[in-house]
């Protein structure tokens, strides 16, 4: 007779010598030596795996062959102390129970290192490696922080539409949302499609920033944040852009550039933190794959700190806060721009960074997380609060090494005079945004957010080269598998 089934964390970490315990999982590896079967199994409750021992006699041989690399069993059995090294107990197997069979010629996942590449490949299968498991359980810790850190300070979790008819950014890389028959667009006396036949009566597109709704929430009830899915048809094949993305963004009534900057530099820290302390085994099994991956690398490109290092280097130093200009001045000066080592030039004061200007600030010249602010007007958005120079806006983006942005957010522009002029200047149609400006008509106060990239972070804490890697299924150009 079977047990009620123990999640194998919970059999390695509370149960003890002389228990009898049913595992139920997926089997990482079967060896057979003379007399004795070992059959490592594992749940995905944690990175380790639990050792069953059987005796090959007390076992049908019919059922043992069906015991293959990626099998589905329950095993029932006493613990006994482990013989070999790593665990302290082992399951003394005594009734094995075969739920689904793997064929070793067919399934793809075996006891040894695929790629990245090719795990990509079999997205449907990878969270039953190691390295997938691990890092689904810290993606999920961090998102679990996300909202323990705002609900401990009284934040309001809301959640902003999916489907809109506003560009918050006015960038243009948006997804359509329509219900037409695409092969039979109704068209106009102008010939142009007639949008206020499709479903919304409008043109709409899937969201790209649940900001301007956010800023509602914030002028009502204080301190809000959102944590949903995004979306920008970007064509740009990064590491670090994916076509669908999670993004954390809180909005805050009363504060200014530096409590959002404090209130940012204070989250990261408390979600790797987070992390640090719950998911120890995988973050060490991450540390090690890491250092591993480093080691092939060349010299000169390897991280000086190996990821625990680097998580440690983060929570016990300050974030770099340095303005725009004074950026500017650092990278005209350094050696890769002097020495045209740069694929862009920094030549003058209004230049839009790179992200190889920000790896070198942050990797390079600071060696730490930099909070850059106050940037030129004309590279960032319409809602930026303008600054008394008439130059700059109290935007600030954090760079994070290996990453680059991580967080973009500003002080919001709250005087409707000046908004509306930056509105009209940049051709952002004031009559679409009326609910936006009705905000700065009614009881405006001045007010902040920012927005977290989930999967930066999740790449961040993990030491993921790809964000392809740290997102269950990703979308990107040209791949919607699965
Ligand atoms: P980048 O310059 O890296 O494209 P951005 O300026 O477009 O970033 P924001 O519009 O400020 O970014 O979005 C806020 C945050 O969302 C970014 O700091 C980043 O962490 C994340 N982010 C932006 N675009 C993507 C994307 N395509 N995939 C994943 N995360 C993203
Ligand atoms: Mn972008």
């Amino acid at each position: 007779m079977r047990e009620k089934r123990k999640k194998i964390k919970e059999i390695l970490s509370k149960s003890s010598v002389g228990e009898r315990v049913t595992a139920m999982g997926w089997v990482r590896t079967k060896r057979e030596s003379k007399n004795v079967v070992f059959i490592a199994i594992n749940d995905g409750s944690t990175i380790d795996n639990i050792q069953a021992v059987g005796d090959t006699g007390k076992f049908d041989e019919a059922l043992l062959r069906k015991v293959n690399t990626g099998a589905s069993v329950a095993v029932t059995g006493e613990l006994v102390e482990s013989q070999g090294a790593g665990q302290a107990v082992e399951l003394q197997a005594e009734i094995i129970e075969v739920f689904g069979e793997a064929n070793p010629e067919q399934y793809p996942l075996q006891p040894k290192r695929h790629s990245l590449e090719f795990l990509r490949e079999i997205a449907h299968l990878r969270p039953r490696t190691n390295t997938f498991s691990a890092i689904m359980r810290v993606r999920h810790q961090l998102a679990f922080a996300v909202h323990q850190f705002f609900h401990e300070k009284g934040f309001v979790y809301i959640n902003t539409p999916i489907i809109t008819a506003s560009d918050a950014e006015g960038a243009g890389e948006t997804f359509k949302v329509t219900n037409f028959d695409l092969e039979k667009l109704p068209k106009g006396e102008d010939g142009k499609i007639d949008y206020t036949q499709d479903f919304f009566g409008k043109l709409t597109n899937l969201t790209v920033s649940g900001q301007l709704e956010g800023e509602l929430g914030a002028l009502a009830l204080g301190e809000i944040y959102t944590f949903g899915p995004t979306f920008r048809a970007e064509n740009s094949n990064t590491t670090r852009h994916l076509a669908e993305f999670w993004m954390i963004e809180p909005e805050m009534a009363f504060y200014d550039l530096t409590d959002n900057m404090d209130l940012a530099e204070e989250m990261l820290k408390y979600l790797i933190k987070s992390a640090m302390d719950n998911c120890q085994s995988d973050l060490a099994f991450l540390d090690k794959r890491l250092a591993e991956e480093e080691k092939v690398k060349p010299q000169q490109e390897r991280s000086e700190m190996g990821l625990l290092e680097r998580l440690k280097f983060i929570l016990e130093n300050d974030f770099e806060r340095v303005s725009y200009s004074d950026a500017i001045e650092i990278l005209k000066r350094s050696k890769p721009n002097q020495k045209k080592k740069f694929k862009y030039l920094i030549e003058e004061w209004g230049a839009d960074l790179q992200s190889e200007h920000e790896r070198f600030l942050v990797e390079k010249h600071f060696k730490k997380p930099v909070i850059l602010y106050n940037y030129p007007k004309d590279i960032k958005a319409f809602y930026m609060y303008q600054n008394d120079d008439d130059k700059t806006v109290a935007a600030m983006d954090i760079l994070f090494p290996g990453i680059g942005e991580i967080i973009g957010g500003s002080q919001r522009e709250d005087r409707m005079d000046k908004l509306k002029a930056r509105m009209d200047q940049m051709g952002i149609p004031s009559e679409e945004l009326w609910w936006y400006l009705d905000t700065r008509k009614f009881g405006s106060v001045p007010h902040s957010g920012y927005g977290l990239g989930f999967e930066r972070m999740v790449q961040f804490v993990t030491g993921m080269g790809n964000i392809r890697d740290v997102i269950p299924f990703p979308r990107t150009p040209d791949n919607c598998e699965f």
